[in-house]
């Protein structure tokens, strides 16, 4: 069923229909009506708000307005629709007005099916489903669809384009890159013809991938991820030499010490080497944090949280590493990896933990061709029909294998442990038997990865027995514990024996206050060895390594920055 959701224009019917159309569809007519409700109070004066019920009823409404010489300014296409999906139904829209702007609404728990929609269908945004207040979540993404719309109109489209090959550590790199900081781009594979043609348009030849093509059309070739963040306008450098606080780590303990710092007023910025969301951001479904009953998966979650820094009025710097830190006088100085850097009154170190390597002959030498550290959304398409093998046994490990069941032929965790029980929670390890196409390995450890460009097949041991057995597998994902990278901090910012931050306490055990402490009273409970720097999240000596601790740890770090900043 397609619906008029405009009212009659007072101009006259004439004019009504020669309005631009803005057309949703969505099955359950309730969301139906509301988003057209939504869109009719602010662009009915403008446009004709169609609404359908199915992917049928909207391509059939899509004939209708191109035969009839008008124009279909932006679709907004629930993804989840029985018979036809969101992304399918775009697809075949595309086919009929190719210049119309595209949008997918989705759920939370839907964001690799999003982010696989860029590049089949090339959406220009995700919606994520509640959107009120329509001014803060709907209208922005419209405004954004129908400006670039009006912009471009029947001008061919200027999307980032990003050209390599699967198997390219580099490409990957970006391709990831781009994806954890939910910039939509198309990738080309230039073994591809559209690749090729797009390399040789370039001129740039084939092994000088990867080459990113800007909005504008220039082509960056081999670009460093600090360069491809200022070319698809990311923040990269901070505006201001002084800040109140400087957060370095984007993770869920940076984000939430970003939206309180900034939410009461102090002056806040964020350094973050990769992409805000830490590894939350890569978590496919984080069932455990408090709020989201269904789950929600970690890049909806850590993205809400660095709109809502972001909308406090905090900066994000992203592809930019801290690389030292000093104390200046009253001031604390942090270091970038270009030499530059930025002041402040007090600091949090939010910087997380990285995973370990994989001690298997190969496997280094295959990272980015096969061999991943997290959860690689990037690879879920080409893990179809493919047999993936997961490394470890802790929850993350567990989320990976029941996201990549749902893409490849079989999945393989590869446990070292002989049992799931003591280091994952009930209801994943439940998930995962309910689950057919995965098979855990207890007693097992990875001797080998090996592939020619690519990994083909992976050597397991058991370990009770030492047997072995090589099995064939295209994708192999790497969770087996996490360190903390804190090299860079100075010698007097007292860490432990595995290189995690102490704070409070733990730098006054034996009534001694730690060595070159100057001031009269004890670290507080989150402060470091160094006065005015405070710790966050997984970084921190003894902390609990759960999104929840760590965003806590960066709304108290806050209130212990304002206590410091008081004396
Ligand atoms: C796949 C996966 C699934 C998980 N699932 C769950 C779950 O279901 N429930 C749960 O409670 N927890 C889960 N966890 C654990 C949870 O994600 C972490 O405990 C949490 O993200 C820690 O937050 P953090 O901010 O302390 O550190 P991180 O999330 O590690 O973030 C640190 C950030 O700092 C940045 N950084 C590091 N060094 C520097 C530097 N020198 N300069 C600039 N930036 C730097 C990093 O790039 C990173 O973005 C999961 C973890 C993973 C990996």
């Amino acid at each position: 069923m397609t619906v008029e959701a405009s009212p009659p224009s007072p101009r006259g019917a004439d004019a009504r229909q020669s309005r631009p159309v803005l057309l949703t569809v969505d099955d359950d007519p309730s969301v139906s009506r509301a988003v057209a409700r939504d869109l009719r109070r602010r662009y009915g004066n403008e446009y004709r708000i169609l609404r359908a019920d199915s992917g049928a009823d909207a391509l059939e409404a899509i004939r209708e307005v191109v035969l009839r010489g008008e124009h279909v300014a932006a679709i907004l296409a629930d993804y989840r629709m029985p018979r036809m999906n969101g992304i399918d139904f775009l697809e075949q829209a595309m086919d009929l007005v190719p210049h119309a702007r595209r949008a997918l609404l989705t759920a939370y728990a839907d964001t690799s099916a999003a982010i696989a929609a860029i590049n089949v269908v090339d959406v220009d945004h995700y919606l994520l489903k509640p959107w009120e207040p329509p001014e803060e979540k709907l209208y922005p993404v419209v405004d954004d669809l129908l400006a670039a719309w009006q912009r471009e109109g029947r001008e061919p489209e200027h999307k980032i384009k990003i050209l390599g090959h699967p198997w390219s550590v580099a490409s990957y790199e970006v391709r990831d890159f781009l994806a954890r900081n939910m910039v939509p781009y198309r990738w080309y594979n230039v073994e591809d013809p559209d690749g090729q043609r797009l390399l040789a348009a370039a001129g740039v030849p084939a092994d000088q991938i990867p080459v990113v093509i800007t909005t504008g059309g220039d082509p960056l070739v081999q670009p460093g991820l600090s360069e491809v963040a200022d070319a698809v306008g990311l923040t990269t450098a901070p505006a201001e030499d002084f800040y109140d606080l400087v957060i370095v780590g984007g993770g869920p303990a940076g984000l939430g010490a970003a939206v309180y710092g900034a939410s009461e007023g102090l002056k806040t910025v964020i350094i973050e080497r990769a992409a805000a969301g830490g590894q939350a951001g890569q978590s496919s479904r984080i069932e455990n944090y408090l709020g989201f009953p269904d789950g929600v998966s970690g890049g909806q979650l850590t993205d809400r949280a660095r709109r809502q820094a972001v909308r406090f009025g905090a900066e994000l710097i992203t592809a930019r590493s801290a690389v030292g830190l000093e104390v200046k006088g009253p001031a604390r100085r942090v270091i970038f990896d270009d030499g530059s850097s930025v002041l402040s009154h007090a600091v949090v170190l939010a910087t997380g933990v990285s995973y370990r390597q994989l001690p298997a002959a190969g496997a280094d030498d295959l990272v980015g061709r096969g061999v991943y550290y997290g959860s690689a959304s990037t690879q879920a398409a080409s893990c179809a029909g493919d047999h993936v093998i997961i490394v470890g046994g802790a929850n993350s490990a567990g989320q990976a294998a029941v996201f990549f069941s749902a893409h490849a032929a079989k999945v393989t965790m590869a446990v070292r442990g002989d049992s799931l029980t003591h280091s994952m929670s009930t209801y994943l390890i439940e998930q995962i038997e309910a689950i057919d196409n995965v098979e855990v390995r207890l007693n097992t450890r990875v001797e080998k990865c090996e592939g020619l460009d690519h990994l083909q097949c992976v050597t397991l041991i058991d370990v009770r027995d030492e047997s072995v057995e090589v099995v064939d597998a295209g994708h192999l994902f790497v969770f087996i514990g996490a360190a903390p990278l804190t090299d860079w901090l100075p010698d007097d910012l007292l860490r432990d024996r595995a290189g995690f931050v102490r704070t409070g306490s733990e730098l006054t055990s034996g009534g001694e206050r730690p060595p070159g402490w100057d001031l009269d009273r004890d670290p507080y409970l989150l402060e470091a060895s160094i006065p005015g720097v405070f710790v966050a999240g997984d970084v921190r000596a003894q902390s609990v390594k759960r999104v929840a601790s760590a965003v806590g740890e960066g709304a108290l770090a806050v209130t212990l920055v304002h206590r410091y900043l008081a004396e």
